[in-house]
């Protein structure tokens, strides 16, 4: 989508990449809530994690894990601990209406988050 704004981070028009393939790019994120905060995120629009289903989509998710995991041994954080978090809709604090995953590490991470 033309003015989604990570649609256009994926075209690499804005900012700098942490990652990237022929299906996904990741980026810090702007407001960084841990040491390591970064987003992986499709290159194809999808809006939200409740859009995902069976095959393709499906496949493309299980590859952001992979890559989620990549990053968190690259920063060094894989063997104290990391979380990935998607918020999907307005409950769960969703405000980028394209999917995105957190990575977030480098810290101790509370339980339940709020
Ligand atoms: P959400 O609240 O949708 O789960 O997460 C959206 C995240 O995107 C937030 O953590 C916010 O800081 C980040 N964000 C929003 N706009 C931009 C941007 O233009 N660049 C980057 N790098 N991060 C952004
Ligand atoms: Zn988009």
């Amino acid at each position: 989508m033309m003015d989604c704004i990570f649609c256009k981070i994926a075209r690499g028009d804005l900012g700098s990449l942490v990652y990237e393939d022929e299906q996904v790019v990741a980026f810090n994120d702007l407001n960084p809530k841990a040491p390591v905060h970064v987003l992986i995120v499709p290159k194809k629009h999808i809006e939200k994690l409740a859009d995902i289903q069976d095959g393709d989509d499906a496949c493309l998710a299980g590859h952001i894990l992979v890559v989620a995991n990549k990053i968190a041994s690259d920063r060094g954080t894989a063997q104290d601990g990391y979380r990935v978090v998607v918020n999907n809709g307005p409950a769960a604090g969703q405000s980028v209406w394209h999917l995105h995953f957190h990575l977030l590490g480098g810290r101790e991470l509370d339980w339940p988050p709020g």
